[in-house]
């Protein structure tokens, strides 16, 4: 108390001699976005007592009462199940085993494969000691797909069997279409009745990065979220494992067959080779331990203000959760300062300063902040599947992950918007703040497969994933000198804190943008379509109408 009427007292005596006191800045005026608040909301969000936001732990669920409290204070509806929540169950798996190993045996030779070694595979579901042995059976790709004439199990059997499937997907299909095909797999093997899949390199992942980065993630925990009615949530739910092998392990899977592993990445380089069954049979030794978890999405609804219109939802996403913290020496707590406390930041100033105007836009704003988006975009998924509004009320999304704010930039990237018409959408609103559309530079990247949209448009929403663009302000491309230099030093590693340049008011320009995206968007006459003739759109919304693409 003394301590601040004195300094108050001194804080007061300085202005009045500079003068200052008479030029006050104005208070912002209602519905602007503010460099504070962004500041704040990022710097209590990647605080270290929140302990890397973890889902099911206690650090995310104070971070899930401070986005509800905010949600609360704008006067947002709720828009989850309970309130503004939306809470899920999802089971736990880790390892009971100090060590587990895949054992090959061909005749009357064995290997043992371990994990973490050459080996890198999940905990299961089983609780205790498990053993799964079965022939195996190599599949290509490992691909089906009807639209495209795909299938790379035809003619092979793989009931009862472990699949030995390549990485990835042929070069020659289209990366967003590959992507979405190759995450499909373990779905598409369990429907076949595999029980297993071993995924070997290509020449082209193994140049992507080293094995050692798959190996050293291997014996962490795995998450999956359970259906209200008990039953396990996922694609791969009917699969008892899913493991990746190094080189030369897949060398030994391969030994004695009708094509080498060295003939089979050579084939996969420029094709897309053909399976067949494989001489050995492999075993799998491991014991697991599940728990329960708990966790939540958070929604809110600003409904709009056109009454023919205020049916239909725009929707705005980003996920909360992080990685939590690691074992070891130096810094633990994986903080998630870009991932993804600023993208929650962006949503929340969005949502304030929509909640702040006199009169909303003519669609409502939903606004969607989601758990369990590390390790399976798990929380989008239960959404997707468990929609708490009618999902074919959702005209669009905007999902916001891991924006890099420390550098100006001088426009956005959004991956998908050559998908539908919220391409121009997005284009038109960029302009009108003085900021370009950048085509996606890194289409190998699939980014459009990799964030909290995917699952909404799997079941048919038109969305793009929106971030920071490569140029910069002054000419020059030092934006993707940022993105690169997060990607290779801050990118999941406990550095990803506040010690980062971050330019707040970078932040509010990257928020500005997405406010005028929304409301773009909510205004419109019509509500985006995709192309016709687009894959996604074709695949996930068959009925829906289409755009011809201008
Ligand atoms: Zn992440």
């Amino acid at each position: 108390m003394n301590y601040l009427t004195r300094a108050g007292l001194g804080g007061m005596a300085a202005l009045l001699l500079s003068g200052a006191v008479f030029a006050a800045p104005a208070a912002p005026p209602p519905g602007s976005i503010t460099a504070a608040e962004l500041q704040a909301t990022v710097t209590f969000l990647a605080d270290d007592l929140l302990e890397g936001r973890q889902i099911g732990r206690r650090g995310h669920a104070i971070a899930m009462r401070y986005v509800a409290a905010q949600f609360k204070a704008m006067g947002l509806e709720p828009a989850g199940t309970q309130g503004f929540y939306q809470p899920i169950s999802f089971e736990e798996r880790s390892f009971a085993s100090d060590r587990e190993t895949l054992t090959l045996t061909r005749g009357d030779k064995t290997s043992v494969f371990v994990n973490g070694v050459d080996l890198s595979v999940g905990p299961g579901n089983v609780v205790g000691p498990e053993t799964i042995s079965a022939p195996l059976v190599f599949v290509g790709f490992g691909l089906a797909s009807k639209e495209l004439g795909i299938d790379d199990y035809a003619g092979l059997d793989v009931r009862g069997k472990i699949v030995v499937a390549l990485a990835g997907a042929p070069k020659s299909l289209n990366s967003e279409i590959a992507a979405h095909l190759a995450r499909g797999k373990s779905g598409e093997a369990a429907a076949l009745g595999a029980v297993g899949m071993i995924t070997v390199r290509t020449i082209a992942q193994a140049e992507r990065g080293p094995w050692s980065k798959t190996a050293s993630t291997a014996r962490l925990q795995r998450r999956n979220f359970v259906n209200p009615d008990g039953s396990a949530g996922g694609d791969a739910g009917s699969l008892k494992f899913s493991a990746n092998v190094d080189d030369a392990a897949a060398a030994q899977l391969f030994a004695g067959s009708a094509m080498s592993f060295a003939a089979v990445q050579a084939a996969a380089d420029t094709g897309a080779p053909h399976g067949f069954a494989l001489t050995g049979t492999a075993k799998l030794d491991r014991s697991n331990a599940v728990t329960t978890i708990t966790s939540a999405n958070l929604l809110a609804r600003l409904p709009g203000s056109d009454p023919a219109l205020t049916d239909q939802l725009v929707l705005l996403s980003a996920h909360l959760d992080h990685l939590g913290m690691r074992t070891g020496e130096g810094d633990t707590i994986y903080n998630g300062a870009l991932d993804n406390a600023s993208g929650v930041a962006t949503l929340l100033a969005v949502a304030r300063s929509f909640a702040a105007e006199k009169k909303p836009p003519k669609r409502s704003l939903l606004f969607l902040v989601t758990t369990g988006e590390e390790g399976g975009l798990m929380g989008s998924s239960y959404f997707a599947r468990y929609p708490t509004v009618g999902i074919e009320r959702i005209v669009s999304e905007v999902n916001i992950d891991m924006p890099i704010l420390t550098c100006d930039f001088a426009d956005v990237i959004a991956y998908g918007a050559n998908r539908s018409t919220m391409g121009p959408m997005v284009a038109a609103a960029a302009k009108k703040q003085g900021l370009g559309l950048m085509a996606d530079p890194q289409p190998s990247e699939a980014l459009f497969t990799r964030s909290d949209h995917y699952p909404l448009v799997r079941a048919g929403v038109p969305a793009v994933y929106l971030r920071t663009g490569w140029h910069d302000t002054q000419g020059g491309m030092t934006c993707r000198d940022a993105e690169s230099l997060f990607r290779r030093t801050h990118y999941h590693e406990p550095s990803d804190d506040l010690s980062q340049p971050i330019d707040w008011n970078v932040a509010v320009k990257f928020a500005r943008i997405n406010a005028e995206i929304s409301r773009t968007i909510a205004n419109a006459h019509d509500a985006p379509r995709w192309y016709s003739g687009d894959y996604f759109g074709e695949v996930f919304a068959p009925a829906a109408v289409k755009a011809k693409r201008e």
